[in-house]
C-alpha cells in the first residue's frame, strides 16, 4: 500500500476495491467524527450511520493501513488472557461482561459479513490453537476446560486429530474452537467502509487529524486543509497512532509481526494441509500462525519485522520451519511478504480511555482485533446513541499511561525475533 509491497502484501493483491474516497476539504458538521479508518473505526461509523447520526471518518493514509489491513486473518474468540484470570484482572463485574462479549465477537462479525454481502474469504470452520510440548498441552488443556465450564463449543484434539486437520505430526494436540474462523482482512475493513458509505457516513482518507479543539459545547478536529465541528470525537488509531492521541501508541509496546505466502499449492496438496480451512497458531512464546488463503496459498506467519537484516532471517526460517512442519511441500518459495506493528498492553488486555467530555475509543487489543475492533466499535456507537452508559461498557475507563522501557522492550522484540529464528528457535 502507498507503494510499500510489504506493508499489505498478498490482501492487497486479492482484496476487493476500496470506495472511492478524497481528502477533506473545507469544513464539515456532523454529530460524530471518527479518527482512524480500521475496524473499530469503521464498524462504529456502521452502527452510527445505520442509527442514523450523521458521521464523518477521517484516515490518515489509506482504509486498512494500519493493523486491519496487515493482519493473520483468525477471527479470535476471546483474549489471550484466560478465561478464568480475567474477572481478577478487570474485577467481576467487566471481566464476566468481556468473556460474554468477546466469546460472541466471531458470530458479530459474520453476521456483518452476511448482512453487508462482503466479499472477505470468509471461513467458518474454527481455529486450532497448537500445543507445542507437554507444556503446550497443559496450556490448551486448560484453556478448554475454563471455556467448556462456560458452554462454549470447544474441543480438545489429541494429536492424532490434530495430525489430521492439519497435515504435520508436529503438534501434541490442538485446540479447536468453533466459534472462530478466517477472512481476508483488508477485504474485511475495505467492506465494512462501503457498508458504512451506503449508510450515509462520510469518509475522508489521506486525512491525517493533528489537532482537536473545543468548538462551542462540541470539538473542532483538524487535517491540513479540512476540519469538521461534531460533538462527540471517536479515537480508533491504536498501534498506528498519530497526532494529538500520540499516548495510545505510548501506552503500547509494539510488537512486529510477518506474514509470508506461497503460490497456490496443488489440489492434492492441499488436501493434505488444513483441509478443513481452519486457522491455526501454536503455543510457543515466539508463536507460528497458518491458515490457507481461499487461492490455496498457504499463509505462514511469526514475530518478527521484514526490515535491515530482518527480512533475509524470518524468510530462511520460515523455509526451514515449512520444510520441517509440512515435508509434503517440498521447497517453498514465497510470492508475498509483508508485517505490522502489533499494539501490545502491559497486562495484555484491552484499553477503554475518555480522553475527554465526549472524546472516546478503545485500543491495545494484543493481536485479537478483528473480533475485538468490530464489537468495540458497536460498543462505542451504543454508548453515543445512549443505549449503553458508560457504567455498561466492557472495560472500565483508565487513563493512557506510557509503558516503561518502551524503546527498549521493542528493540528487544525485534533482534530478539531475528536471534531465535537465525539459531532455528522452534524446529
Ligand atoms: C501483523 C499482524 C497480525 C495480526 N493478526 C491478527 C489476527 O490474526 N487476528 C486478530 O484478531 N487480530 C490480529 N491482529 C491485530 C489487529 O489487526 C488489530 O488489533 C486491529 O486491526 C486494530 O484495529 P483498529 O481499527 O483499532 O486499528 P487499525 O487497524 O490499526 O487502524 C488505525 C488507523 O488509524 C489511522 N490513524 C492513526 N493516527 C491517525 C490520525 N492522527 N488521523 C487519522 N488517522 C489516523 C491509521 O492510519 C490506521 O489506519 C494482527 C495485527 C498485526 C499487525
Amino acid at each position: 500500500m502507498l507503494n510499500d509491497a510489504r506493508s499489505h502484501g498478498l490482501w492487497e493483491k486479492t482484496a476487493i476495491a476500496p470506495p472511492r474516497t478524497s481528502c477533506l476539504t473545507g469544513r464539515l458538521v456532523a454529530d460524530v467524527v471518527i479518527v482512524g479508518g480500521g475496524f473499530t473505526g469503521l464498524s462504529a461509523a456502521l452502527h452510527l450511520a445505520e442509527a442514523g447520526r450523521r458521521v464523518v471518518v477521517l484516515e490518515g493514509r489509506e482504509i486498512g493501513f494500519g493493523g486491519s489491513g496487515r493482519n493473520v486473518g483468525l477471527i479470535n474468540a476471546g483474549m489471550w488472557v484466560m478465561p478464568d484470570d480475567l474477572p481478577g484482572e478487570l474485577g467481576e463485574v467487566h471481566g464476566e461482561r468481556l468473556l460474554q462479549l468477546l466469546g460472541n465477537g466471531p458470530q458479530i462479525v459474520m453476521s456483518i459479513v452476511d448482512k453487508h454481502g462482503i466479499e472477505c474469504e470468509l471461513e467458518r470452520n474454527g481455529t486450532l490453537h497448537c500445543a507445542v510440548g507437554k507444556a503446550g498441552l497443559k496450556e490448551i488443556t486448560e484453556r478448554a476446560r475454563q471455556w467448556q465450564k462456560r458452554g462454549a463449543p470447544v474441543e480438545l484434539l489429541d494429536a492424532a486429530a490434530t495430525a489430521a486437520r492439519i497435515g504435520t505430526k508436529a503438534y501434541a494436540g490442538s485446540l479447536l474452537d468453533r466459534r472462530a474462523g478466517t477472512l481476508q482482512p483488508l477485504a474485511y475493513v475495505r467492506g465494512l467502509a462501503h457498508a458504512a458509505l451506503q449508510a450515509g457516513a462520510v469518509l475522508h482518507t489521506g486525512s491525517p487529524v493533528l489537532s482537536c479543539a473545543q468548538e462551542g459545547t462540541g470539538w473542532k478536529v483538524s487535517t491540513a486543509s479540512g476540519s469538521v465541528i461534531a460533538e462527540w470525537v471517536i479515537v480508533a488509531t491504536d498501534a498506528y497512532s498519530e497526532g494529538p492521541w500520540a499516548n495510545v501508541r505510548r501506552e503500547q509496546v509494539h510488537l512486529p509481526y510477518f506474514n509470508l505466502a506461497t503460490r497456490p499449492l496443488s489440489p492434492q496438496l492441499r488436501e493434505t494441509i488444513l483441509p478443513g480451512r481452519e486457522g491455526a497458531w501454536d503455543t510457543k512464546e515466539i508463536l507460528s500462525s497458518f491458515r490457507m488463503d481461499r487461492a490455496g496459498r498457504l499463509v505462514f506467519g511469526s514475530v518478527g519485522a521484514l526490515r535491515n537484516t530482518g527480512t533475509a532471517i524470518h524468510v530462511a526460517w520460515a523455509k526451514r520451519a515449512l520444510a520441517r512442519l509440512f515435508p509434503q511441500l517440498g521447497s517453498v518459495e514465497f510470492e508475498y511478504e509483508w508485517y505490522g506493528k502489533i499494539g501490545m498492553t502491559d497486562n495484555a488486555l484491552p484499553r477503554f480511555h475518555r480522553f475527554g467530555r465526549n472524546i472516546v475509543g478503545f485500543s491495545g487489543y494484543n493481536g485479537r482485533g478483528i473480533a475485538p475492533g468490530t464489537v468495540f466499535g458497536q460498543v462505542l456507537a451504543r454508548h453515543i446513541l445512549g443505549e449503553l452508559e458508560e457504567a455498561d461498557l466492557p472495560l472500565p475507563v483508565t487513563d493512557a499511561r506510557q509503558q516503561s522501557l518502551r524503546g527498549l522492550r521493542e528493540s528487544y522484540y525485534e533482534v530478539g525475533a531475528q536471534l531465535a529464528h537465525f539459531s532455528g528457535e522452534r524446529f
